[in-house]
């Protein structure tokens, strides 16, 4: 499990390591969550890496909803200027869109440096040791959730032009309002208990209620939503087997269930935010 470390002394030692390694770098690599695109940036990553190309993935394609992946493709290439692809990490043929736009950015720069050094940024869990890992054809993961390593550095060769850093740099997760900490809890991006379980599985009931009505229904076996989420969620429990000893519904452990099957993608392809405008 991810240890999320964002306490001042421990940010400064990983953006001052981040900037070190980004000196050898020519493109960075910033990956989101397709179902939290705004909650997964890091708003410090523009200032660290504003003079520095940047590709934006929008990762875990796979269990955002497509029609949503795609206005946020659209809104970010407009808002922002920054070439956006969604990928899913699992698959090894989404790795060819990155490696070629790695290409055409050395192409664009009239081959002002021989070969392009890239390097993958993001929050914890966001995916970047599994992406590492398949542009890389590496079987194992080896996930170092930790800030910005100053282990040895390896170059893994992408193509005969374009190398990437191993090492993922680290990005803390921002807390700037209540509703971003609670996307990323609902993701898994943050463990549950920063805050209250409770919480968080009733903002997911909800953006499930308002957004995604027949996803829910069908999965739970509703022929009608209840009014009343508290009434749903016990529903849920009790179509999940969720049963204390006196016969009364788990409520704790129906929050848990209902964020499993969220992560996991069985719930559907489901995005939590909605690009602005
Ligand atoms: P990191 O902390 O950013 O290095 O994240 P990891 O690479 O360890 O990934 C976190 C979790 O997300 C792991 O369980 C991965 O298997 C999973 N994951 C990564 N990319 C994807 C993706 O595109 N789709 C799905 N469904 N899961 C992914």
């Amino acid at each position: 499990m991810t240890t999320i470390n964002w306490y001042p002394g421990h940010m400064a030692k990983a953006t001052r390591e981040l900037k070190e390694q980004l000196k050898q770098i020519q493109l960075v690599i910033e990956v989101l969550d397709a179902r939290i695109p705004y909650s997964s940036q890091n708003p410090t990553v523009a200032n660290l890496i504003s003079h520095k190309p940047r590709l934006v993935l929008l990762n875990k394609k796979d269990l955002a909803d497509p029609d949503h992946t795609n206005r946020w493709i659209t809104y970010l290439n407009q808002h922002s200027g920054v070439h956006t692809i969604a990928i899913n990490s699992l698959k090894r043929s989404d790795m060819r869109s990155i490696i070629a736009y790695c290409e055409s950015q050395l192409l664009l720069s009239k081959r002002t440096y021989k070969r392009l050094n890239v390097m993958i940024v993001g929050i914890p869990n966001v995916g970047k040791s599994q992406l590492i890992n398949q542009l890389s054809g590496k079987k194992s993961a080896k996930v170092a959730n930790r800030p910005a390593v100053t282990q040895r550095q390896q170059w893994v060769m992408l193509s005969p032009t374009v190398y990437l850093l191993d090492t993922p740099g680290v990005l803390w997760p921002k807390f700037d309002s209540q509703d971003v900490g609670i996307n990323l809890a609902i993701t898994g991006a943050i463990k549950d208990h920063i805050f209250n379980r409770e919480d968080v599985a009733f903002q997911l009931l909800h953006e499930l209620v308002k957004d995604y009505p027949t996803l829910l229904k069908n999965r739970f076996k509703l022929t009608q939503l209840p009014e009343d989420q508290v009434e749903l969620m016990r529903y849920i429990g009790k179509q999940r087997g969720c049963i204390e000893r006196g016969g009364g519904v788990d409520l704790e452990k129906t929050y848990h269930v209902l964020l499993h099957e969220y992560r996991s993608g069985k719930l559907g392809t489901i995005t939590l935010e909605k690009q602005p405008g």
